[in-house]
Formats: C-alpha cells, structure tokens, sequence
C-alpha cells in the first residue's frame, strides 16, 4: 500500500479541505488515517465499525487486549457510547474539554468490544487540536485511535516519526506539523466510585482535584516495576513502551552524582567501543565530558521537556547509539507523566546515585 502524506497545516483552505475529505472517505470505508492531535499524533479508525479498528491492531502491531480511546469533537457524542455519565465526569469534561484528558465510562453496546479490547468500558477524549476537531466533523464519525506509533516504539510528535513506522501499511498521513504537549493524555477512570488516574499526562491530579474531591492515582503508575500478579487496569499499562532501540538506564539522585555517574559509565562504554546516548537538559549539558548529548529541554519549564521527550528516543535510534543515560526528573506535576515515560522507555532500568 501506497502511504500519502497530505499537509494540512500550511496550505491553502482548498488544499485543506480536499486533504480532510479525502480523509473522511477512507474513514467511512473502514480505512485508516493517522492524524495530528494537541498530544500526539493518533492513528485513527471509525470507533463503531469493529472491522476497521482491527485495522489499527495490525498496523500498530498491537496486542489485541489493549484498547483505543474514542475521538470526538462534540460533547454530546459522550452520551451515544457511554451507558452512564457521572455528575463528577461531566465536571471533568466541563472543566478540561476540549483538551488532553481521556475519560474512562462504562460502554453501551453499540462500541464493539475490538475498540475496548473486551472491557465494559470506553476511554473518551475531545482534543483541542483544530485540525483534530476539523477531520473527526468532516469523517462523520467518532474516531478510534491510539498513538500512531509501531507498538512499542516511541509515540510520534512529528508526520515524519509517523511516516517513519506506518509507511506502507496505511493510505494517508494528515501532516499538521509538530504536536503541541508531545506526551499522551491524561487518562481518568470514571467508572468507578472514587475516580482514578490510569495514565499520568499533562492534566494533573493537582488539577483534576480543582473540580473533585478525590482522585486517586493507580498504583501501576508510579510503582517501579509491575508486579506479575497485578491486574493492569489499562492495559496498556503492563506493556514495554515507547522503546527506543539501544539499551537505557534512567539516572536517579543529586544532579551532581547524576552527572559524575553518567560520566563515569560513558567513559567506560566508550572504553569498550560503544556509542553512548545522554539525556540532558539546559541546565547540564556543559557538564558532560563524553558521549552524544541530546537537550531533552529545560527543568525550569518541564513542559518543554515533555515536548522533546519522544523525539529525543527516536534520535538516538537514529543515531544508532548502543546504550542511553538519562537525567531524571520530578515526581509530580508533568514531572510524574515525563517519568512514567521514561521509566518505561527504560524497561523501568533505574541506577541511584
Ligand atoms: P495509547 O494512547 O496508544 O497509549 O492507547 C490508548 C491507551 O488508553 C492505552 O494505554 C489503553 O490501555 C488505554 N485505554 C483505552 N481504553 C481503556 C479502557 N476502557 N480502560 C482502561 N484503559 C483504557
Ligand atoms: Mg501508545
């Protein structure tokens, strides 16, 4: 198959328009189309049609268990998959729609379970990305759709990281340019009677807490390792992700013993002929004495840390370094969703210093 890749970012509104036509066609024949959110970029199927969401299992790779979130672009789509809408989501959706929160209900029947990998549940999000909103409208339909990244990998922020793993297996990439949060969303799971962050991301429980009275954090999310006998709530969870290719050890402890450990362990990689990969930030990139850096972004602004965090993996791949250190970051805040992704991008292989 043939993959196209249609800019819709900055072309004229004839051109723009032809490109998200095209896009709802193949939506509406059960096709796939990758598309760019506020988050990352999504590889979208229409939610309803179980046949086309198996589609996106097979070109991400994906175990079958781990369901898809559904994309709408209009509030009251909520009430035609969800069987129950709490008063406390409705606050959420209120508060923090359209944007990077993705609500967990319980289904009605007509969301096949291929969409929810068998759960009794839907994940739900309205993304703020215009160009987002603009194709869900134009494709008539809601939009099943996870990262657009080859299972496993790091999620894409750019058309080209997309390019990069669904070349061949899809027909068409909406190239919007680069993401906005570059991290996946929040996912809140409101099914349940106190409500409960599945998956950190740019929403915190700091201000989810704004419009409830309690959120609870799952404890997969910030425990180290996933214990084997642990049910993974969402299933994504108890899967190796955002992978990069060469082996990573994520560096916890004062900056100072972060530093010299990484430059220790570099100079005794390089001792044995391998290329190393640092994960460094503005604050301590002229304290490396060796190694390839890459500038994640800046403490003092974590959320431009989150913006590289996925593109900085991929460059390593790139650039074929055999082993990866990295900084850490806070626990709370963005600081918590930056280190679950670096903490599975590590297989949770964590040194303290
Ligand atoms: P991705 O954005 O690619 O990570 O994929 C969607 C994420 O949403 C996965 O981690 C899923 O496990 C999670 N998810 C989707 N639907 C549900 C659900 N009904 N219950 C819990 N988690 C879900
Ligand atoms: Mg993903």
């Amino acid at each position: 198959m043939e993959t196209e890749l249609l800019n819709i970012e900055k072309v004229s509104p004839e051109e723009k328009a032809a490109a998200l036509k095209k896009a709802g066609e193949i939506i509406r024949e059960g096709g796939l189309v990758a598309f760019p959110t506020e988050t990352v970029y999504g590889l979208g199927a229409d939610a309803l049609n179980a046949e086309a969401s198996a589609k996106i299992y097979a070109a991400k790779g994906r175990p079958s268990d781990n369901p898809l979130i559904v994309h709408i672009h209009d509030v009251d789509q909520v009430y035609e998959i969800a069987s129950e809408v709490p008063e406390a989501a409705k606050k959420v959706m209120e508060k923090f729609w359209p944007g990077p929160l993705t609500v967990i209900l319980n289904k009605k029947s007509c969301v096949p379970d291929g969409t929810t990998g068998g759960l009794k549940t839907v994940a739900i999000r309205m993304p703020s990305h215009p160009l987002a909103r603009d194709f869900i409208r134009e494709s008539g339909r809601m939009i099943a759709a996870p990262s657009a990244n080859t299972s496993g990998r790091p999620s894409p922020t750019l058309a080209s990281h997309v390019y990069e793993d669904m070349q061949g297996r899809i027909p068409l990439i909406l190239d919007g340019g680069a993401v906005g949060i570059g991290i996946e969303s929040t996912i809140i799971d409101m099914s349940t009677d106190t409500p409960t962050i599945l998956r950190p991301g740019y929403i915190t429980k700091d201000m989810l807490e704004e419009v409830l009275p309690k959120v609870n954090i799952d404890p997969a999310v910030t425990g180290r390792t996933m214990k084997k006998n642990v049910v993974a709530k969402a299933p994504g969870m108890k899967y190796r992700h955002y992978a990069p290719k060469a082996d990573m050890t994520l560096v916890e402890g004062d900056m100072d013993k972060v530093v010299a450990y990484i430059n220790e362990q570099t100079k005794k990689a390089e001792a044995e002929g391998k290329k190393v990969g640092i994960i460094c930030t503005e604050e301590s990139q002229d304290m490396y004495q060796g190694g390839n850096l890459e500038v994640i972004g800046s403490r003092e602004h974590e959320e431009t840390v989150a913006h590289n965090l996925f593109a900085v993996l991929r460059d390593f791949d790139a650039r074929k370094v055999d082993c990866i250190f990295s900084e850490s970051f806070s626990k709370d805040q963005l600081g918590q969703a930056i280190m679950n992704r670096l903490l599975k991008a590590a297989g949770h292989k964590v040194a303290e210093v």
